[in-house]
């Protein structure tokens, strides 16, 4: 902070001090020249007053005048001798010194006197009869000539009647005397006077000149931008409220310079800046303004505008600018910039002219936000809406021209948008039918709550799609199918529901034909499997007849040639049979009538039972056929023992097959990973079942091909070896059905594997094994399978309605030692029943007077009643079909076991072993 110059203060004092002094001096001059005038006008009078009481009191005296020392004696009263130099007394005629202090004059005429001037001064007095006086500095002198003015002329009998007194005075103990007066006066009134001004001199420096040089004092500080003092003057006077007033003004300048500062901080802080005079040249430029032309503020400043002229307007946006500002007003507007590096900046400013005393602008103001970002977005905004109205457009399009319904729905079900195809589909003429409508009146009143539930599913946020029907403006029931998914605005919130509706009334009905043709087909599939049933059944039974009668002929006494051609005889009728089980089981399989069993078993057993059937043939062959088991896998296993079997018998029935002479084939079954290279885990552990042969082999090309039916590897073999191919196609849809995969390995000319895998389902429990045959005995890990004997004389009833049969079945059960009886249907095996023992009875099913069945029921209930449930007898059933569902049939009537026919004496004897052999007779309920 500077201090304020002295000089302002100093200046101001002298101002005033010495007009102060020179009044005081002049006053003072004039005052002793009034003095002096006054002093010698005082002692005139004074000497006059002295003179005129002399004269008088002559004048009083006058009687006695002319007495000696009368003249002294007033002299001496008044007290006037030192002054008195002469008095001199004329009167009578002529006239004559009456009295005098000259005492050589007294009594000469007049006329004589040797002072003229005493002389004419009397005698004027004299003939004048006024009074008349004079003073004569240069001598000192006073001199006063009155006519004698007699009070009683009476007295001085006339002498007196006229005369003059003249008094001479010697002037100098008066003007001493007035000198010294003058003298104290003129000290006196200088000392007051001095002190008159000095005293008001200090008054007004206290009062005025201090204040207002602290006043002063103040505003230069103030001005030098110190705002913390103030005048402390708190006088009660003009002065006190000039400093009040101040101090108020400086306040009120302070905070309205700081708010000035702070709105140009602020300014500064927000807006780009420049101040430009009458011409344009850059005075002024804010940090903002450099920073973002990139310019130096050296640069710009005596610059004008143009050096950040992009070029991007034209130069009537310039014009009217300059108009605008030049005319006083103030100019908005938005404008591209070019920064020194080239770069455009968009700022949005506005120029506000200064007017200055002469009322035309002096300065201009201008103030500009940075608009790039606002511009860049406006720009995209632009962009991004002519997109949108054109996506909007493309998408109207769409919908106008979308063949299906698409609809926009309120929560409460009110339409609010369709398209055209929806219209259609309502059957409105126009968009105000639909528009407004509550959807749910057009949807069937069957299904107006399962749309209603639709509807508000939508609006708690999930899609979903439904099928109903709506009924049409003009009536038309028609079949919708709709997906509606929740509208959402931009904040996520659901505004309605959008539906694509699409007719499927078409679809419906065909899928109501479906339905019809599907119950059609079942029933046909139904029909075809009875079909098939009673095909298989008609066939088989005289297939019965021709296999088993056959090797009955085989056994008698025959020549080479009738042998030959009974061996033919015997193939062809089994091949036909293998054809038609195939045949009836892959229908069943197509048909998924197929049903899977999940039984505990015992696996080598069933295997080895399959295998057994087939030592024959492979004998035949001279094939070595052995069975392969892993001694780590498990005796027990829960699948279908059944399916397990006709699968390995398929796979080994085919390697035996396709293995020339002599050549071998393994059966081996064995615990495995189900896939290789992976970590040891027991639920991925499967029984894996293959089938090795050193046969024919198939070549690559044909392998991926045989699992389809009717599929051969090679037509020539087959006519060589026979077959359908509809083995394997039947073993892998068995093996699928069983949870399983099925797969080979063959090389052409050095044999084949077929393998297959089956879900390791362990069973825990120890319930018996029911379908296991103890026909079959296991020879260790290899070995010939060897069939049990049946003891002999076993009675058997026979019930068989068919003459062919019954005839084979005799011949059958004598050849094994047996003796029979034959019953022609079911109520003759009743009466036999009744009337003998038998170890087992062989009961056909379908049979005339009493079926099978009834039979067996029959036969059931008299043992029960009869007390012989003892010793329950073995019936088996004799079947001609495989329909599984006979399987609960027999059960269900009370029989204990089922044979196929045609049946061979293979079976026939294992049979008979299963249930009559010594040890299970023995051990039978
Ligand atoms: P098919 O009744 O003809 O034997 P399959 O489905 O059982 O019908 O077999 C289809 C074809 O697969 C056979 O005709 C044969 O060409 C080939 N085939 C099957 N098993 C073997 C095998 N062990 N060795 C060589 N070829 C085989």
């Amino acid at each position: 902070m500077s201090l304020p110059p002295k000089g302002t203060a100093r200046s101001l004092k002298r101002k005033v001090l010495h007009p102060l002094l020179a009044f005081g001096l002049g006053v003072a001059g004039l005052a002793v020249l009034a003095i002096d005038q006054k002093s010698e006008r005082q002692l005139l009078d004074k000497l006059r007053q002295r003179a005129e009481l002399i004269a008088n009191s002559v004048n009083y005296a006058a009687e006695s005048i002319r007495q000696q020392g009368e003249l002294q004696r007033i002299v001496t009263a008044i007290g006037a001798e030192d002054e008195v130099r002469l008095i001199i007394v004329v009167g009578g005629q002529p006239a004559r010194v009456l009295a005098t202090t000259k005492q050589q004059w007294l009594n000469t005429p007049l006329a004589d006197l040797p002072a003229e001037m005493v002389r004419d001064d009397l005698e004027k007095a004299i003939r004048t009869r006024r009074p008349h006086h004079g003073l004569h500095a240069a001598t000192h002198e006073f001199d006063l000539t009155t006519p004698l003015l007699l009070s009683q002329p009476e007295l001085t009998e006339g002498i007196l009647s006229s005369g003059a007194v003249m008094v001479h005075l010697d002037t100098r103990p008066t003007e001493r005397e007035i000198r010294t007066s003058v003298i104290q006066f003129s000290t006196a009134s200088l000392v007051a006077l001095a002190f008159l001004t000095l005293l008001g001199y200090s008054i007004l420096n206290v009062q005025v000149l201090k204040p207002l040089s602290a006043i002063g004092h103040l505003v230069e500080t103030h001005r030098s931008g110190d705002s913390s003092r103030w005048t402390e003057a708190a006088s009660n006077d003009e002065i006190g409220s000039l400093a009040r007033t101040l101090n108020e003004a400086l306040t009120r300048a302070d905070s309205a310079r700081r708010d000035l500062e702070n709105q140009k901080f602020a300014l500064d802080q927000h807006a780009i800046v420049a101040i430009t005079d009458r011409q344009g040249r850059i005075t002024y430029a804010n940090d903002r303004f450099c920073a973002i032309s990139k310019y130096s503020r050296e640069e710009l400043l005596g610059q004008d505008h143009r050096m950040v002229n992009s070029g991007h307007h034209p130069s009537d946006f310039f014009r009217e600018m300059w108009t605008t500002i030049a005319r006083g007003s103030v100019w908005h507007g938005e404008i591209r910039n070019r920064a020194k590096d080239g770069s455009f900046y968009w700022v949005d400013g506005s120029i506000i002219p200064l007017l200055g005393d002469d009322g035309k602008p002096h300065q201009y103001i201008t103030i500009r936000t940075a608009i790039t970002e606002r511009k860049r977005t406006e720009a995209a905004l632009v962009k991004a809406h002519v997109e949108m109205k054109s996506s909007e457009h493309r998408l109207r399009m769409i919908l106008e021209s979308e063949p299906e319904c698409v609809k926009q729905v309120a929560a409460d079900g009110t339409l609010l948008a369709m398209n055209p195809a929806g219209l259609c589909l309502i059957e409105a003429d126009q968009l105000d039918q639909a528009i407004g409508r509550c959807i749910y009146d057009l949807v069937a009143p069957e299904h107006r709550a399962m749309f209603r539930e639709l509807n508000e599913a939508i609006f708690r946020g999930e899609s979903k799609t439904a099928e109903f029907e709506i009924i049409g403006l003009k009536g038309t029931r028609r079949w919708m199918q709709t997906h509606a998914c929740p509208l959402r605005d931009l904040e996520g919130a659901i505004i309605s529901q959008l539906a694509v509706t699409s007719d499927i009334t078409g679809r419906k009905a065909a899928e109501q034909a479906l339905l019809l043709a599907k119950d059609a087909a079942e029933a046909g599939n139904r029909a075809k499997s009875e079909f098939l049933a009673t095909m298989s059944h008609e066939i088989r039974t005289p297939m019965n007849g021709v296999l088993g009668f056959t090797e009955l002929l085989l056994d008698s006494e025959l020549s080479a040639e009738q042998r030959d051609h009974l061996i033919t005889i015997q193939n062809s009728a089994e091949s036909l049979m293998t054809i038609i089980n195939d045949i009836l089981d892959f229908s069943k399989i197509e048909a998924g009538k197929l049903v899977i069993e999940q039984v505990p078993f015992d696996v080598r057993r069933a295997i080895n039972e399959a295998v057994g059937l087939l030592t024959t043939r492979a004998g035949e062959k001279k094939l070595t056929l052995e069975i392969a088991a892993d001694s780590a896998a498990p005796e027990r296993f829960v699948s279908d023992p059944h399916r397990l079997r006709q699968v390995v018998l398929n796979l080994t029935g085919n390697a035996i097959k396709f293995t020339p002479d002599g050549g071998s084939v393994t059966v081996k079954f064995e615990i495995v990973e189900k896939f290789a290279g992976e970590a040891r885990r027991d639920a991925s552990r499967v029984l894996r079942i293959a089938i090795t042969d050193s046969g024919i082999g198939i070549p690559k090309d044909k392998q991926a091909l045989l699992f389809q039916k009717f599929s051969q590897a090679d037509s020539s073999t087959t006519r060589h070896f026979g077959g359908t191919g509809l083995g394997l196609a039947i073993s892998k849809r068995l093996v699928e059905l069983m949870g399983g995969e099925i797969g080979l390995e063959s090389e052409e000319g050095k044999g084949s594997t077929f393998w297959f895998t089956l879900p390791l389902t362990l069973d825990q429990g120890t319930s018996a094994l029911p379908l296991a045959s103890p026909a079959l005995n296991r020879t260790g890990n290899s070995g010939i399978i060897q069939t049990k004997s049946v003891p002999p004389g076993l009675r058997i009833l026979a019930a068989e309605d068919m003459l062919a049969n019954q005839l084979l079945l005799t011949k059958l059960l004598s050849k094994l030692g047996c003796e029979s009886d034959l019953a022609r249907n079911g109520k003759e095996a009743v009466e036999l029943y009744q009337q003998k023992h038998y170890d087992l009875i062989l009961m056909d099913c379908h049979m005339p007077e009493l079926d099978g069945f009834e039979a067996t029921q029959e036969i059931r209930r008299i043992e029960q009643s009869s007390g012989r449930t003892a010793r329950r007898t073995p019936i088996v059933a004799l079947t001609a079909s495989s329909i599984d569902d006979e399987k609960e049939k027999f059960s269900n009537s009370g029989m204990d076991d089922h044979l196929t026919k045609p049946c061979s004496p293979a079976q026939l004897t294992a049979l008979l072993a299963k249930w009559c052999s010594a040890e299970d007779a023995r051990l039978a309920p």
